[in-house]
């Protein structure tokens, strides 16, 4: 198959994409988080395509994307007020709403379960596509399962070419991480996956936020969880990553100290001189974890390389986006981290 590339500013984009989905096809798409391989979510067969080409685990739920608040009633019932508190504080953009399922969607895209996830993504051409194709579109990153997740047309690409319909193209992605996803199902709203949106914006609105322990832990593999993407290895290069956290200083001490030939350095663009000698790259600035968010994963990417030997990784601190580009990392680093301050 030839996988066509369109670009998000060209005025046919929109109506070519949606005919597409409509016709059981996959489309890459932009949105502010992630690029999503998508298919039309209420339709199995073309559901299935997505599990297929990602080589993704069948029980590993999709998110379905809408273009608005009101498409919630029809994927969803039982919804209390908060979904549409949470939806009008923060929709379009990068949060996901978990809520029972209606019988519409099929148990396909919700990997077996009776809830479903949704959410309206910041992007105006991909909203645009939802609305004409007429129907929610299932949108996972686009990744192949596991690997680091596509933040540009070009990552797409290199994972998929010739084996989708088309992809559209939306520049590089304006947050980088995908989206924060709270749980609505439950008594008490629970944060299932940090992301664009922080814990401190939600509970703002929703006055009460538990942290789901998958989120802060590395997750058995057979154990029961509420998200269950949370426990399969991700967003991991090919070779393994070790965060090393504490000072600037202590943390170049540690890694100069441990650091050999065949070795990469993932650190902060101020971080650069320290490692001259350590084959530094740098995924954004200290000073703005935007550009933190928005550069890891094409960095984890440009590190997928089997002749790596090992990634030392510096980790921002603190609440907002920098707690989703934690929780990444960590996963990347299946949880392996170094205190370079308790080091010798
Ligand atoms: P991705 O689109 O690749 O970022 O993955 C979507 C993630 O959303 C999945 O891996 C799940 O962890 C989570 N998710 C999707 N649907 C549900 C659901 N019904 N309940 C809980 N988590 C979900
Ligand atoms: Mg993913």
């Amino acid at each position: 198959m030839k996988t066509l590339l369109l670009s998000a500013q060209a005025p046919e984009t929109a109506s070519i994409a949606a005919d597409l989905i409509q016709k059981g096809e996959l489309v890459a798409i932009p949105t502010e988080t992630v690029y999503g391989l998508g298919a039309n979510g209420l339709d199995e067969e073309a559901v299935a395509k997505i599990f297929q080409a990602k080589g993704r685990p069948q029980d590993n739920p999709l998110i379905l994307h809408i273009c608005g608040p009101e498409q919630i009633e029809l994927l969803c019932h039982h919804i209390p007020q908060s979904a549409y508190d949470l939806a009008a504080a923060f929709w379009p953009g990068p949060l996901t709403l978990v809520l029972p399922a209606r019988d519409v969607v099929p148990r396909r895209t919700t990997g077996g379960l009776d809830t479903v996830a949704v959410r309206c993504p910041d992007n105006a051409v991909t909203r645009e596509i939802i609305r004409l194709s007429g129907v929610p579109i299932a949108a996972p990153s686009a990744n192949i399962s596991g690997k680091p997740s596509t933040t540009t047309a070009q990552h797409v690409l290199h994972d998929h070419d010739g084996k989708i319909a088309a992809i559209v193209d939306g520049g590089p992605c304006r947050v980088g991480v995908e989206s924060t996803i709270v749980d609505l199902t439950e008594e008490r709203p629970r944060l299932l996956r940090p992301g664009g949106i922080g814990p401190e914006q939600l509970l703002a609105v929703l006055g009460d936020l538990v942290v789901d322990k998958a989120v802060t832990a590395p997750i058995d593999k057979d154990a029961v969880v509420k998200a269950p993407g949370m426990k399969y290895r991700h967003y991991a290069p090919a070779e393994p990553v070790v965060i090393v956290s504490g000072s600037r200083e202590k943390a170049a001490q540690y890694i100069h100290r441990h650091f050999t030939p065949g070795d990469r350095v993932l650190c902060f663009e101020e971080e650069l001189p320290l490692y001259a000698d350590c084959a530094p790259l740098s995924y954004g600035k200290e000073a703005d974890v935007n550009t933190l968010s928005a550069g890891l994963f094409a960095a984890l990417r440009e590190l997928d390389d089997p002749k790596i030997h090992q990634v030392f990784a510096r980790c921002p601190v603190g609440g907002g986006v920098a707690y989703a580009v934690q929780n990444r990392l960590r996963k990347a680093a299946a949880f392996h981290i170094v205190d370079a301050e308790a080091q010798e």
